[in-house]
This record gives structure tokens, C-alpha cells and sequence, in this order.
């Protein structure tokens, strides 16, 4: 391709990508668990739209926050609307609690979403501008124990997929306990700024919680001997967070105390957790991560409603279960091929193969061409199990020929039972492999 055409090929925007067929088998085995997991612990789905008024997540994320201040994507429409692409689901789960009157059925309300959000985040492995979500929220409970059953669904479901999963968990108290804590953190670095970098010292005076995610070493060691939120909790807060460690050492969950973390969103009170795999020591590739956030429905005009939910993040977890070569599915390749020779048979084969579908059977075929030839190499390629034949002699005789592609035996059958023939013996290869692989796994 010369340089000119090239630039005409219009290309993926950075941070996207597609999802192509060969990954689809992966995703619906994460999409199905989510499915499965909401089911089994009673989460109604919730979807929400992309677009929503850029206020919904200035009020809610917080002015202050990475995703507000740089990661949204946001526009004015022809309407002269602000709007942004969700950066997260939690803001429009809360805006659809109050704007739908969820309030008014019996608590908790439990739900779960999936599906892409958007943050103009730097690109590298695991970070996308475009990437898929799933959360679980559960709302009107204050209870601990709601805290708790949110961090079993997560734990439980990351560990289902194949992965080894580390609960961290910390409590950032309510309102009046980081106010304290935050006049003791400031006056901790106060003596030591000159040992901050620049965008560390302003970050300080903006948002002094977000000092502690810092991810510069030097900053980390300061943190180390920072004072930490624990010793700041009101006996209220404390009480709280120690029954959701209790409930968590009941379930035989492991967690790590972690003061240092506070999760970069205004929201959040008391409860902050995040789930990192095994092999992660930074929380650098986070797999997902939540908490409580009492206030929210009522910052954004609904009644005092408590609630706490979390968010995964589904590229994350693909990542790691390929790193740890847990096996995924490829894509489903069908057992039966059909082909033909000539127009009247190309006919009644599309018939056939409509058959086969209605039967359940995963066939293929490739109609548009005439040579057996290439319709045989096409068989192979996708490696079926058996070929159907049609041919003009099996069309004077309403007969088809059977195919084994293993071993090359052809028969010919009655046309009238090719369907329940093929099923027939996809039961028997089928109970064939079983056995075979519970003498291996027996041995
Ligand atoms: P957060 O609320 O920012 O902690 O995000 C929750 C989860 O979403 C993270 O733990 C990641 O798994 C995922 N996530 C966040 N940002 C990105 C990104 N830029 N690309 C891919 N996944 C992300």
C-alpha cells in the first residue's frame, strides 16, 4: 500500500479497540459469570445510556478527581448541552435509583450493569480510553454486612474465571473524620514539602487523600510514616468497619489492611475496597474496585439512600487470565459441513443446512462455490467432524453421502434421515471423548 492510500485508511482512535471474533468465546465466558453471579446473589440488571449531562459526574466523581478534572470525554451537543461519555457507571446508577423512584421498593434494591465507559487515560497494556465495565450496586441498606456480601460477589466471581484474587481493604470514615485527617495529613507534609514533586505538592492542597495512591517513590516512602485514617475514625465508623473485616473472616475471605488506600473518587465513605490479582503488588493493574458512598443520592437531590457497589474491569481480567494462562474458549467451530454439486443440489443442500440449525446442530458450508474440491479443503480447514454430500447421483437416488472426516469412510444414507443420522453419531462421538477423558483424568 503506498503512503498516500495508507493515510486514507481510516484507523482505530487511540485507546480503542475491537473486539474481534477470535475474542468474543473469552468475553462471553466473563459476561456469562456476571450474568450468572447476579442471578444467583439477586441483582436485576440495570442498563443506563452512554451520553449523560457532564453535571451528573462533576457532582457525583468529585472537581477535584483525575477522571473529571482530565479523563472525560465531553462535548457540547447541538443543543448547546455539556455532556460526557460515563467515565463509570456508579453516577448514572444513583441518577437512575432517583429518577425512577427506586426508592419507593423494598430495600435493599440490588443491581448490576455492563457495558464500555470511557476515560482519555494514557494508552499501555491494560489502560483503554474505551473499556468494559461491570458493577454491582446495592442500595437503601447501610448495613455492614451489604458491604461484606458485595466484596463475596466480587471475590467469588474474579476467583470462578481462574484467577487468584486479593481483597485490600480500608475505611476512609465519613465527612467529619476526613476533615480531621486530612489537617493531620497536611500538617505532616507541611515540614516536608520540599521533598514533594511539583504536581505532588498541588495535588496536596487540592485533594490531600490522593497523596496517599501516589505512585512516586519518594513520595511513598514519606507516606509510610504518614499518620493513617484508621486512627481518625469516629467509634461509629470504627464499629462498622471492623463487623465488615468480621463478616470477611467468617467467609474465610483473605484481605490486606490497606491504609493507603482511598480510592480516587469524592463519593466514596467509610468501606473502601479493590481486588487485586495475586501477582500484584501496586495495584498498578487493578482488577476492579469500590466501596461505600452514603451520600450520593442525596448530593445529587434524592432522599438519604445509603449504598455500596463495586466495578471490574473486564479487559483487566482478560488480561490476567491470559498472563496466567488460565484456558479460554476459542470460537465454536461447527461439526458438520455440507456440500454439493451442481445448482439443484446447491438448492436442496441450503435446505439441509437450515435443517441442521433447526435441529441444534453447528454446520457450514460454502453454497457460492461449485468445485468439490474447494468445498472439501474448506471442510478440513474448519476441521468438522463429517461432510454431507450431495452429488447428481444422490439426487436421482434422494440419497446423501456421509462423510467421516477422520478416516475418510464415505456412506451413503436415505436424504430423509441425514439429520437424526448426523445427530446420531455427534451423541455417540460425543459419549466416545467422554469416556476417553475420564479414563485420562482417572489414570
Ligand atoms: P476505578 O474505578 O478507576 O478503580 O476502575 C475500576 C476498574 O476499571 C479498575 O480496577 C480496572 O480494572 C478498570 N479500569 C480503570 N481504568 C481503566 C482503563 N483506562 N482501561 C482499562 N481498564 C480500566
Amino acid at each position: 500500500m503506498s503512503e498516500k492510500s495508507r493515510e486514507k485508511v481510516p484507523h482505530l482512535l487511540r485507546g480503542m479497540k475491537d473486539i474481534l471474533p477470535v475474542d468474543q468465546p473469552a468475553w462471553d465466558v466473563l459476561r456469562r459469570a456476571v450474568h450468572a453471579f447476579a442471578a444467583s446473589y439477586g441483582f436485576s440488571r440495570l442498563d443506563t445510556p452512554v451520553l449523560e449531562q457532564t453535571s451528573l459526574f462533576v457532582r457525583s466523581v468529585g472537581k477535584n478527581t483525575d477522571i473529571v478534572e482530565k479523563e472525560m470525554f465531553s462535548f457540547v451537543d447541538q443543543g448547546n448541552e455539556q455532556m460526557s461519555l460515563r467515565p463509570e457507571a456508579t453516577a448514572s446508577i444513583a441518577r437512575a435509583y432517583i429518577e425512577h423512584g427506586f426508592v419507593n421498593q423494598p430495600k435493599p434494591v440490588k443491581l448490576y450493569w455492563i457495558g464500555p465507559v470511557f476515560r482519555h487515560d494514557r494508552p499501555q497494556a491494560g489502560r483503554f480510553r474505551q473499556f468494559w465495565q461491570f458493577d454491582f450496586e446495592t442500595l437503601g441498606e447501610a448495613h455492614p454486612v451489604v458491604d461484606a456480601e458485595l466484596i463475596l460477589v466480587l471475590y467469588s466471581l474474579i476467583k470462578s474465571v481462574g484467577l487468584d484474587p486479593v481483597v485490600q481493604i480500608n475505611s476512609i470514615g465519613d465527612a467529619s473524620d476526613r476533615e480531621r485527617y486530612k489537617k493531620a495529613l497536611l500538617e505532616y507534609f507541611r515540614p516536608r514539602r520540599n521533598q514533594l514533586p511539583e504536581e505532588v505538592r498541588k495535588r496536596l492542597q487540592r485533594n490531600p487523600l490522593r497523596i496517599l495512591d501516589a505512585k512516586e517513590e519518594e513520595v511513598r516512602i514519606l507516606i509510610q510514616d504518614a499518620p493513617q485514617i484508621v486512627d481518625f475514625l469516629s467509634d461509629e465508623a470504627n464499629k462498622h468497619f471492623v463487623k465488615v473485616l468480621e463478616h470477611l473472616d467468617d467467609l474465610e475471605i483473605p484481605y490486606v489492611l490497606n491504609p493507603r488506600l482511598v480510592r480516587g473518587l469524592d463519593y466514596y465513605n467509610r468501606t473502601v475496597f479493590e481486588i487485586w490479582n495475586g501477582d500484584d503488588e501496586t495495584g498498578q493493574m487493578a482488577l476492579g474496585g469500590g466501596g461505600r458512598y452514603d451520600g450520593l443520592i442525596e448530593t445529587l437531590g434524592g432522599q438519604a439512600t445509603p449504598a455500596a457497589g463495586f466495578a471490574v474491569g473486564m479487559e483487566r481480567l482478560l488480561l490476567k487470565l491470559r498472563e496466567a494462562n488460565v484456558p479460554l474458549p476459542g470460537p465454536e467451530t461447527p461439526r458438520i459441513f455440507v456440500a454439493q454439486l451442481g445448482e439443484a443440489s446447491r438448492k436442496k443442500c441450503l435446505k439441509l443446512f437450515e435443517q441442521l440449525r433447526r435441529a441444534g446442530i453447528p454446520a457450514s458450508h460454502t453454497l457460492a462455490k461449485d468445485g468439490i474440491k474447494q468445498q472439501m479443503e474448506a471442510a478440513n480447514r474448519l476441521k468438522v467432524k463429517y461432510t454431507l454430500i450431495l452429488g447428481q447421483k444422490e439426487m436421482i437416488d434422494n440419497t446423501i453421502l456421509i462423510r467421516d472426516m477422520d478416516n475418510g469412510i464415505q456412506e451413503t444414507i436415505s436424504f430423509e434421515k441425514a439429520v437424526s443420522e448426523i445427530q446420531k453419531r455427534l451423541e455417540r462421538s460425543a459419549l466416545r471423548e467422554k469416556s476417553s477423558s475420564t479414563e485420562v483424568s482417572t489414570d
